[in-house]
């Protein structure tokens, strides 16, 4: 586990004591005593512990973002309760950022402070994750929740399949698949040919709620 962890530091020819800097790490990642884990080999340690290596060869660049992908994915329920309070204590006591990308909005909902749903390479909608998951305003974000369990109403179920991202489609990128768009909401509205043909800007990166949809543009004002 040690060349694991210490493999960032030669990657940025860290000047200081490695060994030092790799128990630390394994111990902020709650590998305790580190000494213990640093001549172990992968197949020696359990899921969780594993992650948490990952966690610890992140966390010894001493960075101020952490990027997680799918973090508890692969976990047992029993074990994801734990990377995830790992990773909410870490933000506080190193007042680290983290930047979690997950399919699972009641993991959003749980940990997050702020929300960006993504459709096909671009955000379509951001903001609190209160303002995002209890009033979801792009048709995509309303489809996502609509098929949780607890959500009320009928499921909303996408026809069609994401279209080939290295032949995005003119107009809003999600056209092709929108209920609204479908269902004539937006025709009413009078956005369909933009729904069609005009593309949507990029969301700035500002702390307010955004949409990236004509209609729900339209909706709100
Ligand atoms: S812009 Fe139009 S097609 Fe795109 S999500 Fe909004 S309503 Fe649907």
């Amino acid at each position: 586990m040690y060349d694991a962890v210490a493999e960032g530091l030669r990657i940025h020819a860290y000047p200081g004591d490695e060994r030092e800097a790799v128990t630390t790490a394994l111990a902020r990642a709650g590998l305790r005593p580190p000494e213990r884990f640093l001549l172990r080999y992968p197949h020696e340690l359990s899921g969780g512990q594993r992650q948490r290596v990952v966690i610890a060869g992140a966390l010894v660049l001493e960075p101020e973002l952490l990027v997680a992908d799918e973090p508890v994915a692969s976990l047992d329920a029993s074990v994801r309760g734990e990377i995830l309070a790992l990773l909410l204590r870490l933000r506080a006591e190193l007042g680290l950022s983290a930047l979690v990308v997950t399919h699972d909005l009641g993991l959003a909902w749980n940990i997050a402070d702020r929300v960006a749903v993504m459709y096909l390479g671009r955000i379509v909608e951001t903001g609190s994750v209160e303002d995002v998951l209890r009033a979801p305003r792009h048709p995509y974000t309303q489809a996502l929740l609509s098929v949780l369990p607890e959500a009320p109403g009928d499921p909303v179920v996408l026809t069609g399949e994401p279209p080939d991202p290295s032949r995005i489609p003119p107009g809003c990128r999600f056209h092709a698949r929108c209920p609204v768009l479908a269902t004539g909401e937006a025709e009413r509205a009078g956005v369909a040919t933009a729904c069609r043909t005009e593309d949507l800007p990029v969301l700035s990166g500002t702390a307010e709620a955004q949409v990236a949809c004509h209609w729900a543009q339209v909706a709100s004002r």
